[in-house]
């Protein structure tokens, strides 16, 4: 881990400078974050700066532009943190990004669940801070938010006063910062599964073995949602993770709950939260391949009244944009298949490859092929403590479409 350097601390005379290309500036004072390495005059002593370095950046006309972390081995290779290119970037910086997200949460949720710090719309670029209750998981993924782990980890103390910080560094995108993956406890301990409350329901979720921070806090007005149409509802909730959909339908008066993914574990926590909220009698939870049983149950002629199929991303990267697109599309099918005439089908993406309007198109088309109408009853994203900084509109990596289907 690195030690509290020079760079992160007042004064910021020995900081280095980096100049922008001819050109290059326009984005950057127009209020967007990220400089592409191709925007940068990348001299010798630029590159060889240690990835994650604070950098000052500097217009080719000698314009100040602000201070950004610097990685000279990323395509992102400066992430802005501050329009102040002198701005100390310590403890106390960071203490100060840190109580802003936390007054925003306060104000928007009643219960110490949610994503605390969603990356650059909070100010912290690459940093993911997921809150259940007194235990934070904390992704750094940027170079210099890796670099800058010491002093977040002290702001974080300072502003929150964890029981227990995980550290689940295993995200792919590291990849692309150059950095390694990995998980370790910074302090106290997290054993097996910790409980949230999301909408006045109890969950379960698993940070150290679950899938990203163990819990998807993206999905909460979504299921609140589909919650508020389920009562005496028969509801199919497939690639349902921990019962995030299912068990919030069933605790809102859902007659018939079913719950399909392939995770036994993810499965075992749905199936322990249903029984917290006293609903397990009316869920029921298999393990099973999605497209397998969607097909299955839509040529069994099984009809649901509510399906939610919210898959893992389907386009990983841009070159499997056609791949994924008709993937969507035949998820669109399959599950609007098993929604009855006059039910409802919410279906999600994640993968912030598709954009909303082709994301849309994709569910229509899955749609038409069924031959069945259908009208869009709302165009959801994330819940807003996951904040979109407005320069980075792609960063809304969540679409989810409401639908009735004919
Ligand atoms: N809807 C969930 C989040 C879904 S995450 C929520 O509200 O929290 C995606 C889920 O899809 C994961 O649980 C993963 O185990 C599951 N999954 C991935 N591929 C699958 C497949 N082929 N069949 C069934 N489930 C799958």
């Amino acid at each position: 881990m690195s030690s509290p350097n020079e760079e992160t601390q007042d004064p910021t005379s020995d900081r280095p400078t980096v100049t922008l290309r001819k050109g290059a500036q326009r984005r950057a004072l127009a209020g967007h974050p990220w400089i592409y390495s191709n925007e940068i005059e990348m001299t010798p002593a630029a590159k060889a700066l240690p990835a994650g370095t604070a950098v000052r950046v500097k217009a080719e006309d000698g314009r100040a532009i602000g201070v950004a972390l610097f990685n000279p081995h990323s395509l992102i290779a400066g992430r802005l943190l501050d329009g102040d290119p002198d701005l100390p970037i310590d403890v106390s910086f960071l203490a100060r990004r840190l109580e802003r997200a936390l007054a925003l949460r306060e104000r928007l949720y009643d219960k110490p669940f949610y994503r605390l710090i969603h990356a650059e719309a909070d100010g912290l670029p690459g940093v993911v801070i997921d809150r259940f209750g007194e235990s934070l998981v904390l992704q750094t993924n940027s170079a210099g938010m890796e670099r800058l782990l010491d002093p977040l980890v002290e702001a974080i103390d300072l502003v929150l006063r964890p029981r227990a910080l995980l550290l689940r560094n295993d995200s792919p995108t590291r990849k692309l910062e150059g950095l390694e993956t990995y998980v370790r406890m910074i302090s106290g301990q997290i054993e097996g599964p910790l409980a949230l409350e999301e909408n006045g329901v109890r969950f379960l979720a698993d940070p150290r073995e679950g899938q990203k921070t163990g819990w998807f806090f993206d999905q909460r007005e979504n299921r609140a949602r589909i919650a508020g149409l389920a009562k005496d509802m028969r509801v199919l909730d497939v690639y349902s993770y921990c019962g995030g959909f299912a068990i919030a339908a069933a605790a809102r008066g859902a007659g018939e709950v079913t719950a399909i993914d392939r995770s036994e574990a993810a499965l075992a926590l749905a199936e322990q939260a249903a029984t917290l909220n006293g609903v397990a009698e009316r869920c029921r939870f298999r393990r099973a391949d999605a497209f397998t049983e969607l097909e299955a149950m839509a040529k069994g002629a099984q009809s649901f009244d509510i399906v939610v199929a919210d898959p893992p991303a389907f386009v990983k990267s841009k070159k499997d944009l056609g791949q994924g697109a008709r993937a969507y599309r035949k998820l669109a099918r399959l599950s609007a298949a098993c929604v009855r005439p006059s039910g409802f089908l919410f279906i999600a993406s994640c993968s912030h490859n598709m954009e909303a309007g082709m994301f849309a198109e994709e569910v229509r088309r899955g749609i038409h092929d069924l031959a069945r109408g259908a009208r869009i009853l709302a165009a959801t994203g994330a819940a807003p403590d996951h904040p979109v900084h407005p320069a980075l509109p792609e960063t809304a990596y969540l679409k989810g479409l409401l639908l009735q289907i004919d």
